[in-house]
């Protein structure tokens, strides 16, 4: 058997055929284990074939900090990500149609520096939400992010001040935000926008948090209780409205606007 025609899925330890999961949206057909996705495929699932219009594809940052990390430069990881992802940031936005309703759509994009938020993110994060605004048209965020990007430290946590204002003015506006939590969403952005949705959706089986349980666990020194930190255990504490499934994402959007706008 060739290898790379099958991979092993982390919910359920079955074998399975890699066309057959990409069939199903990238979903286990076993156990529904959703797999993390990149931005280009997010998109194509969720809005109407070839609606997109992608706007500051070409955002770059400008290394405010000069950092440099083991060796390795800011600058060098953001080129090995672009070479690797296709992309040169960890967000991408624009318009589009979902089931023929006009949205801004902002997804994140995991294998850019672990879809983690730096300026860039920030200020894409905000033209989508002006955007919003000055159309009318609902925000649909699908977040997938390590958390704000240590690489460009404070400027980096200020997106989360940042996002969060530029989302209340879309609050005072009467506008709609759908926030989608996906695996990962965790730190800094589960810390700003990823939370400030009117209504937040979540996939199955998501890791949703802030620190990583093991550091929980040792600052407060307390035992946490199983499936901590997954969507379902999210939604059965409030912090969740909904969870759903890849293949419904689409539909419940739809049906969301149409019950917030009509
Ligand atoms: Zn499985």
């Amino acid at each position: 058997m060739p290898e790379g025609l099958w991979m092993r899925c982390p919910g359920c330890e079955h074998m399975l055929y890699k066309k057959a999961v990409e069939k199903n949206l990238h979903v286990c057909p076993e156990c529904k284990h959703h797999f993390r996705i990149e931005a280009a495929t997010r998109i194509k699932y969720l809005a109407d074939e070839d609606s997109f219009q992608e706007i500051l594809a070409d955002l770059t940052t400008d290394d405010p900090l000069g950092f440099r990390y083991r060796g390795t430069t800011y600058k060098q990881r953001l080129k090995a990500d672009e070479k690797k992802s296709g992309v040169k940031e960890a967000m991408r936005i624009g318009k589009a149609f979902i089931k023929g309703r006009g949205i801004v759509l902002a997804a994140m994009e995991p294998n850019f520096l672990m879809g983690s938020m730096g300026s860039v993110v920030g200020e894409k994060l905000c033209t989508a939400v002006d955007m919003a605004i000055e159309e009318a048209l609902p925000l649909v965020v699908v977040s997938c992010s390590g958390g704000a990007r240590m690489h460009e430290g404070v400027v980096s946590l200020g997106q989360m001040a940042k996002t969060s204002a530029v989302l209340a003015k879309l609050d005072e506006a009467g506008g709609l935000f759908i926030s989608v939590l996906t695996d990962p969403t965790t730190g800094g952005v589960t810390a700003s926008f990823a939370m400030l949705g009117d209504v937040i959706i979540a996939e199955p089986g998501a890791l949703i948090g802030f620190a990583g349980p093991r550091t929980i666990a040792e600052t407060i020194k307390v035992e946490l209780p199983e499936g901590f930190q997954t969507a379902e255990f999210m939604l059965e504490h409030g912090f969740v409205d909904m969870l759903v499934h890849r293949k419904d994402l689409r539909s419940e959007i739809a049906h969301l606007i149409d019950y917030c706008q009509r």
